[in-house]
């Protein structure tokens, strides 16, 4: 009678239930391990005996409250030693460690000393002691360390020391082991670190903790014993590949342990494997594994123990994998039908992409860390250390791969940029020059380095610990997680295979947010369109004019004395902004072309340095000191808040006109031969409606003027970046003047916090570690201020011209979190850098499914 009691309290008792096919067990209150070992169990597979602990049953025991020990140890055999594993919601949020051989006393250990022999059977005993010392005790685990000797003399020492140490005898029965147990996994996940630790990962404050208590199925013994993991795809690809260890006469995890004599498990020619020498085994796990695929839905490693001959699956864990590998085995189980391709985009993390789209260093490499700073652009790359622009292109011009170090970057830098592999910079932050572009180009990029001193004239970096890093010094950049190492640790490359292809596709057929790219060259475009974006959302006019040849031109422009010797000049600039444009729009076929009319303080151009100042001089036939006086008078104290965007469109229209009219001829041209290219022009650092009717009248004037010359037709449309907060608060005034809104969030954030977009990173990491900020605002879109200016600004554009076209263009566009903002406020779509294209992509995708599941 008292037995069925005893099994009611277990079998079906949602606290602490045995697990069968159909006990009362879910993810939500026992745990992932839980779950899954009744899966298993549903799958008829030799899973052994198991009693599973609710998160309920766990606080309680935290508490003090023990569920009832003996009706738990009764669904076992008497003599049966038990392993206590931990069973979170989330395998990765983590947990104690498990503790094995539960039970092991002076009986069990008499009667393996028969079966074991008598080292083997006191080495399982001294482990046991070992690890209850110092999981469940928390005794000091260097107190074991002056025991020396083997076997029986060894198990007699550390018992000794154990009672010494704890001033018990080592407890005896399995009862009261069992409740120690227990009573330390459950108190340890309430630990302050483990909690920490946790919530990292993810894991809510009041994440729960179950445990399974399994019986031991002992890979130590007679015949064929020992324990393993198989999987039937390779961690780092995700590709059909059986991979694993088995280690003859041992326990747990220990053939994956370093240093053991473990064994593959498939053949292989660099040693035995399972497959040659226990192959009926081999081909069990290998169907076992099959099926829990299949049925599990996911890719699964099967922990394995062999005991005597006979075959036992502890425990399945999702196969650990890298980015890539997730990409490739989400997208098989939905190519093989196990799951729809819905959960399989649901399955992969947008900004793991990122670790495919460019080469990485590897998960598994050895990293000697010389620098860290922010993580602007991700990849990796390694080359030789240069200082300079010319540096870096002398180095490609040799065929020498280089990292260029720069104290920041300016447009200047720009040919450079694209001659290194990587950049390097002290300063800046997320949107700084050298971060906008190497997004822009993939190239890796860390800036705001503060742990090292840049010595650029010296040409050296000098590290935390005063080691010296000299030019032509060997380094890799790891823009990933922002660090900079010494020497070239193995890469790995990026990855855009058809795994990748099928993902994006079935992205594409489920999101409801366009995604457009910023790119502002013909290389740029033609990565945007090999990403599939749907046009260019933000094209930077600027950058054209740093090119060869046009650099000067751009500078005889600026030293114009007259409005018609300014145009003089950008006559010579049209031809070539032109061909910029009709290339562009060839590259994208149709798809719109949202470009930016010229942004900068004219002074960006003009040389900082008395050489280039003295070059200058002699280009335009002038004495060096009307160049010096000239660039003096045109310093400002602000720059960023000065004479730049409209404010130039405004007072020098020239330059406005000279784009405008580059724009419509490259229209007319491109249209030629396909269809009717119908341009997007994009007006800087609106404040005022003003602004937009002055431009407005003049790029009108333009458009007549080049059609009556040209005898064609073509439509355009004029639209404005809200990029200040004064444009997000008149947006109902301003929209009455164009068709389209896009919300350029760098300078608005920015502007809003008044805080410098280029020196913000010198001090950014403290104002997120004492959470003065949540997080770089710069880097993720301020929901509850910029994101405020935004809705105001997007629900006045709208409630004046209901049809206005609204986006986003500023870095944040390609953040999943700004692009579940924009979707919600209704936003037309989100434009960001062409490698963050494929990110947005499936962050839009996931939203929409969501969206429609909730
Ligand atoms: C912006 O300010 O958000 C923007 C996209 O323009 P830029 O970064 O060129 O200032
Ligand atoms: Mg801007």
């Amino acid at each position: 009678m008292l037995r069925c009691e005893r099994n009611a309290a277990v079998q079906n008792n949602p606290d602490t239930t045995l697990v069968t096919p159909d006990a009362p067990i879910h993810n939500v209150t026992h745990g992932g391990r839980a779950k899954c070992l009744q899966r298993l169990a549903r799958l008829d597979l030799p899973v052994p005996t198991t009693v599973a602990l609710s998160f309920d049953a766990v606080q309680r025991i935290a508490k003090g409250h023990l569920p009832d020990i003996d009706a738990i140890l009764e669904q076992f055999p008497q003599d049966a030693l038990l392993c206590a594993r931990p069973s979170s919601q989330d395998p990765d949020w983590g947990g104690p460690s498990a503790i094995l051989n539960i039970g092991m006393n002076d009986a069990r250990h008499e009667a393996l000393r028969d079966t074991l022999g008598t080292d083997a059977a006191a080495a399982v005993f001294t482990r046991f002691v070992q690890s209850y010392a110092i999981h469940v005790d928390r005794l000091d685990p260097d107190m074991f360390d002056t025991i020396t000797g083997e076997g029986s003399a060894a198990l007699a020492d550390v018992l000794d020391a154990y009672q010494h140490e704890a001033e018990t005898p080592f407890p005896i029965t399995r009862a009261e082991q069992l409740a120690g147990v227990l009573k330390s996994m459950a108190r340890a996940w309430d630990g302050t670190s483990a909690r920490l630790l946790r919530q990292a990962k993810g894991a809510p404050v009041d994440a729960g903790l179950g445990l399974v208590i399994q019986q031991m199925a002992f890979g130590v013994g007679q015949g064929e014993c020992g324990s393993g993991v198989l999987q039937l795809v390779s961690s780092k690809t995700g590709m059909p590949q059986i991979t694993g260890r088995y280690l003859r006469q041992s326990q747990g995890r220990d053939a994956l342990r370093s240093g053991a004599d473990s064994v593959f498990i498939s053949r292989d020619d660099r040693g035995p494997s399972l497959e040659d020498s226990v192959p009926d085994c081999f081909a069990q796990l290998v169907a076992h594994a099959t099926l829990m695929r299949e049925r599990l839905r996911a890719e699964m490693q099967v922990e394995f123990t062999i005991e005597n001959g006979q075959l036992h699956i502890l425990d399945g864990v999702r196969v650990s994998r890298s980015s890539r590998a997730a990409v490739r085995i989400a997208v098989q189980l939905a190519r093989d039908g196990i799951i729809p391709r819905q959960e399989a985009l649901m399955r992969v993390e947008p900004n793991a992409l990122n670790e495919l789209l460019h080469r990485q260093v590897d998960r598994h490499a050895k990293r000697d860390l010389l620098g860290s700073g922010i993580a602007a652009s991700p990849g990796a790359a390694t080359g030789r250390l240069v200082f300079s622009a010319n540096e870096a292109q002398a180095s490609a011009a040799r065929n020498e791969d280089c990292i260029l170090v720069r104290r920041e970057t300016s447009p200047e830098d720009i040919r450079g940029m694209h001659a290194a592999k990587a950049v390097i910079t002290e300063r800046g932050g997320i949107t700084s020059h050298a971060a906008v572009i190497g997004r822009g180009i993939g190239l890796p990029c860390v800036v705001g380095v503060g742990d090292m001193r840049f010595q650029t004239q010296l040409g050296q970096l000098q590290t935390k610990d005063g080691r010296i890093i000299k030019a032509g010094d060997i380094v890799t950049v790891d823009g990933t997680n922002g660090s900079i190492l010494l020497g070239a640790p193995e890469t790995l490359e990026a990855a855009l295979d058809d795994a990748f292809q099928d993902l994006m596709d079935w992205a594409d057929a489920e999101r409801d947010i366009d995604i457009r790219a910023n790119a502002d060259t013909p290389a740029d475009a033609q990565t945007a369109r090999n990403f599939a974006a749907q046009g260019i959302g933000l094209c930077r006019t600027e950058h054209m004019f740093f090119e060869d040849g046009r650099l000067t031109v751009m500078r005889e422009m600026i030293f114009a004395e007259t409005s018609d010797d300014r145009r003089a000049v950008l006559d010579r600039l049209l031809p070539m902004q032109r061909a910029d444009f009709i290339q562009l729009f060839n590259i994208m076929q149709g798809k719109p072309v949202c470009i930016r009319l010229f942004d900068p303080p004219l002074h960006e151009f003009l040389p900082t340095d008395r050489d280039g100042q003295r070059d200058l001089a002699d280009a335009l036939n002038l004495p060096l000191s009307d160049v010096t006086r000239r660039i003096e008078s045109m310093m400002e104290y602000n720059p960023m808040l000065g004479l730049r965007g409209v404010r130039l469109g405004v007072t020098v229209p020239e330059i406005y006109e000279m784009q405008a009219r580059a724009i419509f001829e490259a229209t007319i041209e491109a249209s030629r031969d396909g269809d009717p290219v119908v341009p997007e022009i994009m007006i800087p650092l609106v404040s005022a409606k003003r602004e937009v009717e002055l431009v407005r009248t003049n790029v009108d004037a333009v458009a007549a003027a080049v059609a009556t010359e040209r005898g064609a037709e073509f439509t355009y449309r004029l639209g404005v970046m809200v990029e200040t907060p004064r444009a997000a608060l008149r947006a109902g005034d301003i929209a009455q003047h164009c068709s389209f809104l896009s919300f350029g969030t760098n300078d608005l954030t920015q502007m809003t916090y008044g805080l410098s977009r280029d020196d913000a990173g010198r001090f950014m990491s403290d104002y997120v570690r004492k959470e003065v900020f949540v997080e770089d605002p710069f880097h993720t879109l301020d929901i509850d201020g910029v994101g405020e200016l935004l809705k105001l600004g997007s629900e006045r554009g709208r409630a004046t011209r209901p049809e206005v076209t609204l986006s986003i263009c500023g870095e944040h566009g390609g953040n999943p979190e700004s692009i579940k903002f924009c979707r919600e406020a209704g936003f037309d779509y989100v434009s960001c850098s062409p490698f963050r294209v494929p990110v947005a992509r499936l962050a839009a995708a996931q939203l929409a499914i969501a969206g429609r599941i909730t």
